[in-house]
């Protein structure tokens, strides 16, 4: 029942991060003028906006002009519910889970745009960072508000854990990128990155970040061949990294204790 509630509170969230991917970049305010569409212009009826429901009913077509919606829509929905759901069975529901389901989701967003315009908005991007590092601090609250607190020590150690591995992964990426630039001459790591790294060092925590830019690493090698000269964008392939980490990383962690052992 949880994981089905948590579905459907993720195609929710899908449903208004297709509206930020499509608007932000633009420049549009993200809440007027209410959903339309972009060829017709016509104001979309509230059984138009189902997540995923609408798009199969419809066909992937507008329902006044026919034009094609794009298959991006019901598949960054299907990606957050499955988010929101996969999280819940690890998590279970509450602020947390919310919190680092969000999270996850504002990848999701960046990882699309970067896709369609190899640049992230910022916004969305500190909005992720700073949910991962007070991510402490909402668990106390939320603790607090449901009586099942910890020790104060236990929520102050970790929001310090969370500053610290946040700093330290963004500071090491600042400094990879500057010596990239200035032994090949070209942005190999730009700002966005560096605020993405920092989120996984705060989400994650050390070593576990640096796994999962590995992973990243690894996923991005044989599309960046492929890709020859075009632009490869980083910012899925880190996102990417970041979830296999985040979901597996107790396994993760113990192969690579077990390679100290
Ligand atoms: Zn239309």
């Amino acid at each position: 029942m949880a994981i089905l509630f948590a579905l459907l509170v993720g195609l929710a969230v899908g449903s208004f991060l297709n509206v930020l991917i499509v608007r932000i970049p633009k420049g549009e305010n993200i809440a007027f003028p209410a959903s339309h569409c972009p060829k017709c212009g016509n104001k979309l009826k509230w059984w138009h906006n189902i997540p995923l429901i609408s798009w199969i009913m419809l066909q992937g077509r507008c329902a006044y002009c026919e034009s094609p919606i794009s298959r991006i829509y019901p598949v960054v929905e299907l990606l957050t519910g499955l988010i929101f759901a996969l999280l819940a069975m690890k998590l279970g529901v509450g602020a947390e889970w919310f919190t680092v389901a969000l999270i996850f989701s504002l990848l999701l967003a960046l990882s699309v745009i970067d896709f369609e315009y190899y640049a992230v908005p910022d916004s969305l991007n500190f909005t992720a960072l700073g949910l991962a590092l007070l991510l402490p601090l909402i668990v106390w609250g939320w603790d607090f508000i449901t009586g099942n607190s910890n020790e104060l020590s236990f929520y102050k150690d970790e929001l310090i854990r969370t500053f610290k591995d946040g700093a330290i992964m963004g500071a090491s990426f600042f400094a990879l990128g500057f010596l990239v630039k200035k032994v090949v001459k070209k942005d190999a790591l730009g700002e966005a990155d560096i605020i993405i790294a920092a989120t996984m060092g705060a989400l994650l925590g050390l070593p576990l970040a640096l796994i999962a830019i590995y992973i990243a690493a690894i996923l991005a090698i044989v599309p960046a061949f492929a890709a020859k000269d075009h632009m490869v964008p980083f910012v899925p392939f880190l996102a990417a990294g970041t979830w296999i980490a985040y979901l597996f990383g107790d396994t993760l962690m113990r192969w690579w204790s077990a390679l100290y052992a």
